[in-house]
């Protein structure tokens, strides 16, 4: 039994591959439901929570101490090692200002850094994590 082999030139093929790749790349970053960039139209701090109106008509109301633990920074959310394993410090108690916001810094248009009234600011929060503590607070868990 003898497999025929491939008669075609090679060469030709490949760059249509890589064409529809990227076309297909492209498609998906314009669909509606991957590639559609939402943004906060509207960020509102209160004393207590902070609103924010989503492009997409969402609003979420994330109280400050939840925002607080949910701080994505290396210290509080703990880091990554190149195994993909967290180590989580040990959890530190919060002072008594820890959950007052006293500044909410835009950072390049994707995302706000707040400084906490106990001086901790290093937690950048991009809208993407912002909407995932929406939807942490939704679903009632106030833990990361
Ligand atoms: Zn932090």
């Amino acid at each position: 039994m003898a497999a025929n082999m491939p008669s075609a030139d090679s060469g030709g093929n490949g760059g249509n591959v890589l064409r529809d790749q990227r076309r297909a790349v492209l498609d998906g970053w314009h669909s509606p439901d991957h590639g559609a960039l939402v943004q906060p139209v509207d960020i509102t701090p209160f004393p207590n929570e902070l609103a924010i109106r989503w492009s997409d008509g969402r609003e979420d109301f994330l109280p400050l101490e939840t925002l607080r633990r949910f701080c994505p920074c290396a210290g509080c959310l703990g880091e990554k090692d190149i195994f993909g394993t967290t180590y989580k410090p040990p959890e530190k108690p919060y002072g008594p200002h820890a959950f007052q916001l006293k500044r909410l810094g835009p950072v390049g248009g994707y995302a706000v850094q707040p400084v906490w009234g106990d001086g901790h600011g290093t937690g950048l929060y991009t809208w993407e994590w912002l909407r995932r503590v929406g939807d942490a607070v939704s679903a009632g868990s106030s833990n990361p």
